[in-house]
This record gives structure tokens, sequence and C-alpha cells, in this order.
């Protein structure tokens, strides 16, 4: 599939990038790694009339941990952050979610801030971001990541804003992932994650509905003393999830609760 003809700039600066997206109008696109645009381009299903790439700025790709907070700039790529001894000694959750995303190719390429604006509701990071009060900053503003995950593929970002850099606060303690799926290298059909902060938890599910999910009543029973089994009863309390080819709204249901009885329990066995 050949996709409609755009405009293409590459972008030397921050600045430029954003005087570049105003200059060509809301019509525009940031690329990235591609891994989500190109393939939506090729079915013809995004048209942008210009594309700016921001692969050149390297002022987008770095980690730095300071002041309690794991900061990755937008362009950080999801190999670097899975190898990352930074990320493994402050937030090993992050990086252990990064290794299970696509497979090589797309690891290589694709990058957290186009995980973060594109917004898929099976997007491994967000559900993290949402769990652990991440805040996605732009060339503009700080976003808390509650307010970020509006829809499915729909944030608050503006057609001219840039995502620069997702900032997590540092959490060593214990944690599980568990992304449920056929292949090795697929989507989540559901995803459920548990991370251990300040002795209590932090609870979410990926793919149960048009944004990631945090389990508050989870995360209440479990500080009230219930068993796991009991709190991850709760884990599909408010879920709508869609149905599709691969799974039923019931089925995902049921993952959920599944997947967080097991996501707790091992992050507790380590
Ligand atoms: C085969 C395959 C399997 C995949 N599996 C998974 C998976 O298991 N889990 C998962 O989470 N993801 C998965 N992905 C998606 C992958 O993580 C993408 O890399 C990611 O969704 C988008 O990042 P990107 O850098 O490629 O962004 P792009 O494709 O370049 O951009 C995506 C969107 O975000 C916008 N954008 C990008 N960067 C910025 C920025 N800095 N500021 C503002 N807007 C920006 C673009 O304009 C575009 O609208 C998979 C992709 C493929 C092709």
């Amino acid at each position: 599939m050949i996709p409609a003809a755009f405009e293409y700039a590459r972008a030397g600066s921050v600045q430029e990038a954003a005087s570049l997206l105003q200059k060509h109008g809301e019509d525009a696109k940031v690329l990235a790694g591609g891994h989500s645009l190109i393939p939506l381009m090729r079915l013809r299903l995004a048209q942008p009339s210009a594309l700016i790439d921001i692969n050149g700025l390297k002022e987008l790709d770095y980690i730095h941990v300071e002041g309690g907070r794991l900061r990755l700039g937008a362009l950080t790529r999801h190999v670097t952050i899975q190898h990352s001894a930074e990320v493994r000694q402050n937030l090993p959750l992050l990086a252990d979610i990064a290794s299970e995303v696509g497979d090589n190719q797309v690891r290589n390429m694709g990058t957290i801030g186009g995980v973060f604006a594109h917004a898929d509701s099976a997007g491994d990071y967000p559900t993290l971001a949402l769990m652990l009060d991440a805040e996605v900053v732009t060339d503009r503003r700080r976003i808390p990541a509650r307010e970020f995950f509006q829809d499915l593929f729909t944030t608050p970002l503006e057609a001219d804003e840039l995502v620069c850099e997702v900032s997590f606060p540092v959490a060593p303690g214990s944690h599980r992932y568990i992304k449920f799926r056929r292949r090795l290298f697929d989507w989540a059909i559901v995803g459920a994650g548990a991370q251990q902060v300040d002795g209590g938890w932090r609870v979410g599910l990926t793919n149960c509905g048009p944004t990631p999910v945090r389990c508050t009543a989870v995360e209440r029973a479990l500080s009230e003393g219930a068993s796991v089994a009991d709190a991850a009863e709760r884990a599909a309390d408010g879920l709508s999830p869609s149905g599709d080819l691969r799974a039923s709204p019931e089925y995902k249901k049921h993952l959920a609760t599944v997947l967080v009885r097991r996501a707790v329990e091992q992050a507790q066995t380590g």
C-alpha cells in the first residue's frame, strides 16, 4: 500500500519542529519511530499533508534520574529503555515492559513519546504511567497521565504540540507486568501491572477500555487487608472493554481478574 502524497521536513531542534508544525498547520504530523504512523498512512487511514521528522533531535533522546523522578526524552527508543541501567535501577517495571513491546524491529525504532502521543488502548507504557501518576511534558506544559489519556487515540495534545518528555516517579519496589497474547510479539489482548509503592500497591490494566485503567478498587482492597484473590475480583469493576477478533468483552473481564491476581502474587514472590 502506498501512502498519499505529503511534504517532508526534518527538524534540527525542538524550536524548529514547533515552528514547522505551526507552518504546516493542523494536518501536519510529527514523525518519530514511524511504527504506528506509517502503517496508518499506508492504509490511508492517516493522510497528513506534511511529516515533521524529529529523529535527528538528540536533545529529546535521554534518560535522567533527578529529584526522585525518572525522566525520559520523547525520542528514547524502546530498546534503549529495555537495556538502560538507570531504568533497571529506578523503575525496573518500565524496562520489563519495554522488553515486551512488539519485536526487535519495533523496539529498535519505536519511541516512548510516540506511544503516548498515539494513545492506543493496547499501548503498554500508558498503564504504568497511570498507575504511578507519571507526567507528560510537552513544549508548552506538563500533563498528568490521568488527564492525558482521554479516549481511544485521544489526548489533550494540540495539533502543533510536541511531546518532549515522560517523567515517572522512581519506584524500585516489587513489580510485575503480565501481557496476555496469543503469539510472542503480539500486542496485549489484556495486560496487567502491579507495582509496590510506599508499602502499598498500584495496579493497572492494558486494553480493557478506550484508555489504560487504574484498578483503584483492587488497590483499596489490598490496603484494607483483603487476600490477593479477593482483591483481584474487583479488577473488572466498572470495566467496559470492547470486544475484538481476539477476545469478547466478557473474556477480557475474566482475564482482568486472573491477570491482576497473578501480577500481584508474582510481584510479591519476586
Ligand atoms: C508490529 C508492531 C507491534 C507493536 N506492538 C506493540 C506493543 O506490543 N506494545 C506497544 O505499546 N506498542 C506496540 N507497537 C507500537 C510501537 O510501540 C510504536 O512505536 C508506538 O506506538 C509509536 O511510536 P513511534 O515512535 O513509532 O511513533 P510514530 O509512529 O512516529 O507516531 C505515532 C503518532 O504519535 C505522534 N507523535 C510521535 N512522536 C511525537 C511527539 N514527540 N510529539 C507529538 N506527537 C508525536 C505522531 O505524529 C503519530 O500521530 C507495535 C507496533 C508495530 C508496528
